[in-house]
């Protein structure tokens, strides 16, 4: 039986972060990672003629933890092209304008939905448990829009601007992930929609996981799904698929929140980390990327919330040959693999374009995820969130989906893996003087 310092479960930013700190601090590190590849959530393919990002996208200097990544590494970030056009619908019309005047139209209902998050949320980088805060986590975002008092046609563009940020049907959303997302940009709510979705990798976010990945001083282990963990003071064990068993002082488990409670773990999950896992997350919607006929001058597209495809924009633009990225509230709605379907949920906006491919990942549906990027549901932040990064014995916890700050998003998770191995190495430190290191350690 192999015996380390710390395995961690699970090779995405939070555990590979994880990994990097601890290995740096003179730990011996395993990772497991259950798939043929690294970068969990963020996965970028060569396709469509493109590095195409199924996973992760964009991410921004106002998120502090993975620029301090880009920094140390020296990865080139760039931006897609700039909007000329866009369109949504108004009066059961499609309007054509720019994207200022998108923005200045959903500016008052955005104003009166988020204005007040930083008042709401002063420190997003902590815990939060003020009571103007608990209140607003119990209601859905679909409850706040619908005591907003906009126009039928002012709610579904604000609407469907939050479907692209939330990912999700939004009576299913907590207010306080609007209020969370806002806050981390001090209540400007047009700072954090451009921080959210405009710069990227120029070489792929796969580069950020693979730099990441080799400055981590112990082996990472591929094809290696954990099935079980049995945890107690001084350490624990885990077994993976095939049956062998690595055992640690401390393990790290960087399971997405969906499919936490599936793995087998001794003792058992506390009843709040296990609830929140089994309620799940909001975060069942799509992205998808479409290349269609050029040429074409780069647009963005709004419809509601109700559309297969809420939310279009251009990423990248060629003479020949365009391609959009687009999300819909809800991965089940329609068949997104086919290039006809997927042309008539375009035809809402335009019926100009001819769609020669398209591609996604079925987030919702992979085993090792089962969501996109994290939403709370109503209720589930007060209910759970500091429960979730609180360790349980030996068994440590650390991802995106429990940080503070820009949780959901790259930043959470290195901000989780950080928080995550400080308190591992703390608890090193004591355990070492109580159960001194071997000679082969
Ligand atoms: C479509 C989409 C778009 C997104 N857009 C953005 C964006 O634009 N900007 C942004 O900042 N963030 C975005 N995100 C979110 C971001 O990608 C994630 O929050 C982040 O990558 C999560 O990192 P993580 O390490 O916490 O989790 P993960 O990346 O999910 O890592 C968990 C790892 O655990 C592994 N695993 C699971 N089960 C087991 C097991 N039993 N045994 C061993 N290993 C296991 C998984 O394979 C995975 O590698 C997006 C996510 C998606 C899906």
């Amino acid at each position: 039986m192999q015996t380390v310092d710390v395995i961690v479960i699970g090779a995405g930013l939070a555990g590979l972060t994880t990994a990097r700190e601890l290995g740096n601090s003179g730990h011996k590190v395993l990772v497991l990672e259950a798939q043929d590849r690294l970068g969990g959530r963020i996965y970028t393919d060569d396709r469509l003629g493109v590095h195409l990002e199924l996973g992760g996208n964009w991410l921004h200097w106002l998120q502090p933890h993975v620029w301090a990544e880009v920094t140390r590494y020296g990865l080139e970030v760039d931006r897609g092209p700039r909007s000329e056009e866009c369109y949504w619908l108004q009066n059961g019309e499609v309007v054509k304008n720019d994207l200022a005047g998108f923005l200045a139209f959903i500016d008052p209902g955005q104003r009166k939905l988020v204005a007040r998050s930083a008042e709401i949320m002063p420190r997003p980088d902590l815990i939060e448990g003020g009571a103007e805060f608990r209140a607003a986590d119990q209601l859905s975002l679909q409850e706040v829009f619908d005591g907003l008092d906009l126009s039928d046609e002012e709610r579904d563009a604000n609407e469907c601007a939050w479907v692209g940020h939330c990912n999700g049907p939004l009576d299913q959303v907590s207010y306080s992930a609007a209020i969370r997302w806002t806050a981390a940009t001090a209540g400007e709510w047009g700072v954090m929609h451009t921080a959210s979705s405009v710069l990227r990798i120029t070489a792929g976010n796969s580069t950020l996981v693979d730099v990441i990945a080799g400055d981590v001083k112990g082996e990472i282990r591929l094809n290696s799904p954990v099935v079980k963990i049995c945890h107690q003071r001084d350490g624990g064990e885990v077994t993976l698929a095939d049956g062998s068993i690595s055992r640690a002082r401390r393990i790290v488990n960087t399971l997405p929140l969906n499919i936490l409670h599936k793995l087998d773990i001794e003792p058992p999950l506390s009843p709040v980390k296990r609830e929140a896992s089994e309620e799940g997350t909001g975060s069942r919607g799509l992205k998808l990327w479409i290349r269609v006929k050029g040429p074409i001058k780069p647009f963005f597209a709004y419809s509601s919330q109700h559309h297969n495809l809420s939310v279009i924009r251009t990423e990248f633009v060629n003479a020949e040959d365009a391609v959009l990225v687009a999300f819909g509230a809800d991965i089940d709605r329609f068949d997104f693999e086919n290039i006809a379907a997927v042309s008539e949920a375009l035809k809402v906006w335009r019926d100009d374009l001819e769609v020669l491919e398209v591609a996604a990942h079925p987030w919702g549906r992979d085993p090792y995820a089962e969501e996109t990027w994290m939403i709370q549901r109503p209720g589930a932040y007060t209910r759970s969130q500091a429960e979730l990064q609180r360790n349980e014995d030996s068994l440590y916890f650390a991802s995106s989906d429990i940080a503070n700050l820009w949780a959901g998003f790259f930043d959470g998770a290195i901000e989780s893996g950080l928080r995550t191995a400080r308190e591992v190495h703390t608890s090193l430190g004591a355990a070492y003087r109580e159960f001194p290191r071997s000679a082969d350690q």
